[in-house]
């Protein structure tokens, strides 16, 4: 091929690569949930997607957070990204509040959402649930935000977790009811996990999911100091082992196991499976404080490196204003191509 044919086969190539969305809130440490449900996932679809990846600093007004500190948690959420192994020149890597053309997506959109519906949704009702003395209209129209944060893109996979698959359907609903009422204008987003199965890791207990502000002992963070995490997962709930060969384990012994498969080797969790396999009442061959003690060192080999990369990087403040505005103007460069196809649609050009 001639020079210039290669050029024009790259940019195509470029130019027709599906888009992909995510957003992580800057509301707390990252939690190894965020890793396995989201990041995990950027990392391996920045060399095959059109990525942007964003800090989602509105999202979290919702909840009144001190903001005089959101600044430095928005920077330790790119730091954590990084430290995971996103790759700023490969992404689109940006914070929320630096592409305007979002919030004037939003309010198209808002238009589009009925109050039923969004009464109805799950992170809705959690949100009541956990501060019922501040249910803000923000709160309400999260799941519109977000729409908003993805179709700004035209995105189509939006790796996240499992605690997003419903506002994902919400996304695709206001994407289509804005394509009937204004004309073809998006494709429909889905959320996105290279398993087929979205992930969903819960907290050491195996109650309820690891999150940034709920139970701080049963959730680890990318943040945890070594000491710490082999403390958390020793404190682990577990029993006195089957009472039958080949049982059902229950929960909180599930997720011990799926922890271990997330960050022990083959072999390591082959072993603890097989010993419980084999464990009855009068024969437990399975060690719980053997499984946790090996756990606990899978998982600071796996977070120790994370943590201290990251905390590097939050030591280079310079560099990291640098990332967030390249990536902020990689993506201004899309939202506001979208905003003016939304505009003629919309029949909203006057100038
Ligand atoms: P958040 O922490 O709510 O801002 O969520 C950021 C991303 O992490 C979203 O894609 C969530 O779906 C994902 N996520 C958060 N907690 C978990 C969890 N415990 N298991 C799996 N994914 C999670």
């Amino acid at each position: 091929m001639a020079k210039n044919g290669i050029v024009i086969h790259y940019l195509r190539t470029a130019m027709e690569k599906e888009i992909v969305l995510s957003g992580i809130r800057p509301t707390g440490f990252l939690h190894l949930g965020n890793y396995f449900g989201a990041m995990r996932n950027y990392v391996r679809m920045q060399d095959e997607f059109n990525c942007y990846f964003f800090v989602a600093n509105w999202h979290s007004l919702t909840t009144h957070p001190d903001t005089k500190t959101l600044q430095e948690s928005v920077l330790r959420v790119v730091a954590e990204n990084i430290a995971c192994g996103l790759d700023p020149e490969k992404v689109s890597l940006y914070v929320q509040s630096d592409v305007p053309e979002i919030a004037e997506l939003y309010l198209y959109l808002n238009m589009l959402a009925y109050k039923g519906e969004l009464e109805k949704t799950t992170t809705f009702k959690d949100k009541v649930r956990m501060q019922p003395e501040n249910v803000n209209a923000g709160l309400l129209t999260y799941p519109v935000l977000q729409a908003a944060d993805i179709l700004i893109h035209r995105a189509v996979k939006v790796p996240v977790g499992k605690d997003q698959e419903q506002n994902l359907e919400m996304a695709r609903n206001f994407a289509e009811r804005f394509n009937h009422r204004y004309g073809e204008t998006f494709p429909l987003p889905y959320a996105f996990n290279y398993n087929s199965e979205l992930v969903k890791i819960m907290g050491l207990d195996g109650n309820g999911k690891m999150s940034k502000s709920e139970n701080q002992m049963t959730t680890l963070f990318l943040a945890d100091e070594d000491e710490l995490i082999r403390k958390k997962v020793m404190k682990a709930k577990t029993d006195q082992g089957p009472l039958t060969p080949n049982s059902v384990k229950p929960d909180y012994i599930q997720n011990l196991f799926t922890l271990m498969g997330l960050v022990s080797s083959a072999d390591t969790v082959k072993k603890f499976e097989d010993d419980f396999n084999n464990s009855s009442d009068g024969n437990c061959i399975i060690r719980y404080g053997d499984m946790k003690k090996q756990l606990a060192e899978d998982m600071v080999q796996f977070i120790n490196p994370i943590r201290n990369k990251a905390a590097d990087l939050q030591n280079n403040k310079d560099l990291l204003l640098k990332i967030i505005h390249q990536g902020a103007d990689k993506a201004r460069t899309s939202a506001s191509a979208t905003l003016t196809t939304v505009r003629k649609a919309v029949g909203m050009e006057y100038l």
